[in-house]
Formats: structure tokens, sequence, C-alpha cells
């Protein structure tokens, strides 16, 4: 069996934690080599460097620094760069994940060399395409031939879309995550400890989508939103950078009662923050799930999601939604082996 080359490439927190099991499962593939390419997008130690050293992940192969603040002149710096590494290494397949200008970038320099396209994470959609990762997520989706999906809802979106074939389920790798990082976090971080919190009597709140962080108006009732939840019990608000520039240039104070505020954290901390927490109070997608891996009720601070079956099974709602759904059990995002599944599914596509 001769050996298959792929180039991987990540540029946020979210893909770091993709990344860590799925580069762990081809590192121990033999059939499979891996570079990785780190787009620079994310680019703060508790951003990016936090997350290679913690989870042990191998240091990229190529690592930019990516110049450009809009849309369009990051993901045109990104995609000039990859395009150079792509035509030196000429892979057998380019790996992206999920919604970035990162997988825009990597996905579109795939494409236009002819080199065929990874997508996992596959198939998500808001149905609003005021939402940079939506259109992101739709190009990737349409440039690639192997489709990576964690849920059925996504399949279904895609057949939607015409999309049918190489369409695969393979679970959520950042349930696979989870259960390697929570034992580790669970021995490892004293974060509790250093802010002063006992188990199962605080929340924990992150923000930073566009939609909440670009205007003052949207960004305003979000953390009344979140200073109302914390006259119940304390909120840990680890802030993302974009969210500290957008409260600034807003003249929004975070420090309110009962809002403990803090730097982001690395994903161990994060791990026992959340398996400790009582609510998760959240716009990120991957941070609604992991509420769920921990049986921690949220509420997302969105209008729609990606995520319906943590809406429709009673574990997540809408800020503006209606109340909880009766409860019960996700059958979607596998065991915790989709990283084993996704490398056994590119064995068998590439
Ligand atoms: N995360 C973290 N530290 C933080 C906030 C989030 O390690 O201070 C982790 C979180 O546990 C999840 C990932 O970062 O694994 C989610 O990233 P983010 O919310 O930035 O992106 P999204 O999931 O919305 O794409």
């Amino acid at each position: 069996m001769g050996q298959k080359t792929l180039v991987t490439v990540v540029g946020t927190r979210p893909q770091f934690v993709k990344a860590f099991p799925l580069s762990r499962a081809l590192q121990a593939a033999p059939d499979f080599r891996e570079a990785m390419i780190h787009t620079g997008q994310h680019f703060d130690d508790n951003m990016s460097a936090v997350f290679f050293s913690e989870l042990g992940i191998r240091p990229p192969d190529h690592h930019f620094s990516v110049a450009g603040t809009t849309h369009g002149a990051m993901t045109g710096d990104m995609l000039a760069r990859i395009e150079q590494v792509l035509l030196s290494a000429r892979p057998d397949a380019v790996l992206v994940y999920g919604d970035t200008n990162s997988t825009l970038a990597g996905a579109l320099a795939a494409a236009k060399l002819g080199i065929p396209l990874v997508h996992v994470e596959a198939g998500l959609r808001s149905f609003n395409r005021a939402m940079p990762e939506e259109i992101n997520r739709i190009v990737a989706d349409h440039l690639a031939q192997v489709l990576i999906c964690p849920t059925r809802a996504a399949i279904g979106n895609l057949k939607d879309e015409g999309i049918v074939t190489g369409v695969h389920l393979a679970g959520d790798l950042m349930y696979d995550a989870m259960r390697l990082a929570t034992p580790i976090a669970e021995r490892a971080s004293k974060v509790l400890e250093r802010l002063g919190m006992s188990p199962k009597s605080y929340g924990v709140a992150t923000v930073h989508r566009a939609a909440n962080t670009d205007e003052p108006d949207a960004l305003a009732p979000v953390l009344d939103y979140i200073a109302n939840e914390a006259r119940r019990q304390p909120i840990v608000f680890p802030i993302h950078p974009r969210t500290v520039a957008a409260m600034k240039r807003a003249g929004l104070d975070p420090s309110r009662p009962g809002i403990v505020v803090t730097e982001p954290v690395g994903y161990l901390d994060m791990c026992r923050l959340l398996h400790h927490a009582t609510v998760v109070l959240t716009d990120s997608g991957g941070v609604q799930k992991e509420a769920y891996f921990h049986r921690v009720p949220c509420v997302t601070l969105r209008d729609e999601t990606e995520w319906t079956e943590t809406v429709d099974c009673g574990w997540n709602r809408l800020w503006r939604g209606p109340d909880y759904a009766p409860r019960r059990d996700i059958a979607d995002y596998g065991d915790g082996d989709a990283a084993a599944e996704i490398v056994a599914l590119m064995r068998d596509s590439l």
C-alpha cells in the first residue's frame, strides 16, 4: 500500500481542537503522511500556541503570519501562500476543517490546482448568508470531493444542495477531543482554583461571532443578557480578542457584578470549566456542542444554530427562542472515534 500525503490547513482555535484527535490518528496510520499549514489567522499565544503545546499537536510544517484585516485581504493572502506550499508539495489531498477564512483559502487553493479536497465538518448550515462562516462552508462543501459530516442534519443539508457523492457520516472530532482531554484536564487544570470557583456553582460565557461583535447595538444586549444571568451565579467569561476590541470601540465594560472576566483560556482549562458548569451562554458552535458533551444546558446567544439537534434534544435553546424542549440524548456525534473513522474513510476515498 502506497503512502498518501495530505496537507492540512488550520488557522483558528476550533481548528486546532479538531486537528488534535485527527492529526494524532494520522500519525499512527503508516499509510498517511500529514503536513500541516498554520495560516496564522489566530496568532495570540492563548488562541494558538497553547493548543499546540497542551494538546501535543505536532508543530506546523508551514506557519504564516497572515496580513490583512478585511476578509478579502486576509483570504487572498492565505490563498497565495497555501498555493505555493501545494505547488511544491503536490499532496494527494488537502484537508480543511469547518468554516473560517483559512478553510476557504485552503479549499480554493486545492480546487484551483486540481488537488482532491477533504472537508471535515461538512454540511453545517445556519441558512444565514450574512454570516461569513456560512459563505465559507458553502464554498468548501461545493469544492470538496470528500465531505465528512458530523450529523445527519448536515447530510440532509448537502442533499438539498444536490451534493450526494463523497458524503460520509463520521461523528464529531470535538467529541473525540473532549473525551481525550477531560481526564487530563481534571488532573492538570487549576482553573477553578485560580478563578475561585467551586463545581456546579457557576456558568461559562463566550462571545465572538461577528454578528454579536461588529455592532455596538448587538453587543450591548448580549452583555446585558450575561450580566442578568450573573445575578443568579457567577459567570466566567473568557473574552475573545475580537470581542475585547469590539467592547473597547463601543465603550462597553464587561466587568459587571457576578461576571468573572478572564483572558481566553487553554483547552484543558476550558474542558474543566465546562465540565463543572451549571449553564453555558455562548455564540460559539463548538462550545454549544461541548456544553452537551459535558451535559450542561446551553443558551445560544444567536437567533439560529447549525447544531439543531442540540435544541431538538432539549440541551440548548436560542436566547430569544422558546424554552428548552424535553431533554433526551443526542444520537449524532459518535462514540469518540470520529478520528479513526475519518482516517478509514480517507483511506477508502483517496
Ligand atoms: N475554547 C477554549 N478557550 C476559550 C474559549 C473556547 O479553549 O477561552 C475552545 C472551546 O472549548 C472549543 C473551541 O475553543 O473547543 C471553540 O472555538 P470558538 O468558540 O473560537 O469557535 P467556533 O466553535 O465557534 O467555531
